[in-house]
């Protein structure tokens, strides 16, 4: 059987390499999005720049891999450019080396399927005026190389939620270590994650990250997802972003979109929060539709959510689809919740189809 020990790195003998002169050179880790939501990256040696200063995206080459790999093109005309987008201190390779999130085109010079970010950018552009913010909130359960969420027992489940949220103490919380690598790889690479917490289900936690102007939203979930996923290959465990891992009596992971503009922020701004809740449920479906796969499963009206096919709207009602923050209703302005999003959904899709829908579409 596969052990933690045989798939694990081996960061000690690694270490004895980490301060090895690089001559001059630097890797940078391109990063981008696959058929699947999975990030995938490959490395390439760059020169360093004079006096160690970051590349932008624009001073970066644009790359490419086999998207017939990826199930993102076809095997006869495999070409899938990468172009870079977003530049960030690497964490496993300080101090000099980046990552570079990139977007994928394709060979005929149209976004390629997967790329959400393109249409997405189009319209944080086209609506800068209201200054946009966004903090996403990523749930997700950490599973064994077996599949099973750590701690579980082999047969059978533990005992009901209950102890497990915002938990302390063993019994009640599992992995914490990665937690902790994944929040210092964040602030490293200059995430603006803004916490974590033990979630409902156990082995299953959250960490948010906001607020995020525009595009930036995107870009940063997708490195958060990205760092995250790296830090748990390095304890040999798996990230699942499944919005309902466990069926049965067992909560669901979403990805919670809080959303405010300029207006909804200023004293009075309610009347804007409210506007844009009535513009959000006249397009309940087109949401739902771009907010994760297999979320029927999680959107149940049951475990903290709303029914799937019902739009509902409160203060401080974790059972509705969109939630208003008590104090933000105390004040009269703030921000809301769109509670809708699974897990597993993309960042871009979601922040995008809100900018549509409050603000209109590019072409209109
Ligand atoms: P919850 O109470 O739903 O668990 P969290 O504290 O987990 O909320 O997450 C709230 C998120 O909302 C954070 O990412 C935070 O940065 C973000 N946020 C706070 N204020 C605003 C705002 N005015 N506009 C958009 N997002 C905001
Ligand atoms: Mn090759
Ligand atoms: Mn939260
Ligand atoms: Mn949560
Ligand atoms: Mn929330």
């Amino acid at each position: 059987m596969a052990t933690k020990e045989s798939f694990a790195s081996n960061a000690a003998g690694l270490a004895k390499f980490r301060d090895l002169d690089q001559r001059g050179k630097i890797m940078a880790e391109y990063i981008w999005i696959d058929a699947e939501g999975n990030t995938r990256s490959k490395s390439r040696t760059l020169d360093e720049k004079k006096d160690g200063a970051i590349y932008t995206p624009e001073e970066l080459p644009i790359w490419n891999f086999d998207g017939s790999s990826t199930g993102q093109a076809p095997g006869d005309n495999s070409d899938v450019y990468l172009k870079p987008v977003a530049v960030y201190p690497d964490p496993f390779r300080p101090p000099n080396n980046i990552l570079v999130l990139t977007e994928c085109w394709d060979a005929d010079g149209t976004p390629n399927k997967y790329n959400h970010r393109h249409e997405c950018a189009k319209l944080m552009e086209l609506h800068a005026k209201h200054e946009p913010w966004f903090g996403l909130e990523q749930e997700y359960t950490l599973l064994d190389l077996n599949d099973r969420p750590y701690g579980w027992p082999q047969n059978g489940y533990p005992a009901p939620q209950g102890p497990y949220y915002c938990g302390v103490g063993a019994g009640k919380v599992v992995q914490r270590d990665i937690v902790e690598a994944h929040y210092r790889a964040c602030l490293y690479a200059g995430v603006k994650i803004s916490g974590t917490n033990a979630e409902v289900m156990p082995a299953q936690w959250e960490f948010q990250v906001g607020p995020c102007v525009g595009i930036e939203m995107g870009d940063q979930l997708w490195l958060a997802r990205f760092l995250l996923h790296r830090v748990a290959e390095e304890f040999a465990a798996k990230v699942s972003v499944d919005p309902k891992p466990i069926p049965g009596d067992w909560n669901g992971a979403g990805l919670h979109s809080n959303f405010s503009t300029a207006e909804m922020r200023k004293e009075g701004g309610m009347k804007y929060i409210e506007a844009a809740i009535k513009k959000l449920e006249s397009r309940h479906k087109e949401h739902i539709a771009v907010y994760g796969e297999g979320n029927e499963k999680r959107l149940t009206g049951r475990h903290e959510t709303g029914a799937i096919d019902t739009f509902t709207y409160g203060v401080a009602n974790r059972g509705a689809s969109i939630r208003i923050p008590r104090e933000c209703a105390a004040k009269g302005y703030g921000y809301f919740e769109d509670r809708r999003p699974a897990s597993n959904a993309d960042p871009y899709s979601i922040t995008g189809i809100i900018m549509e829908t409050c603000f209109g579409a590019v072409d209109d």
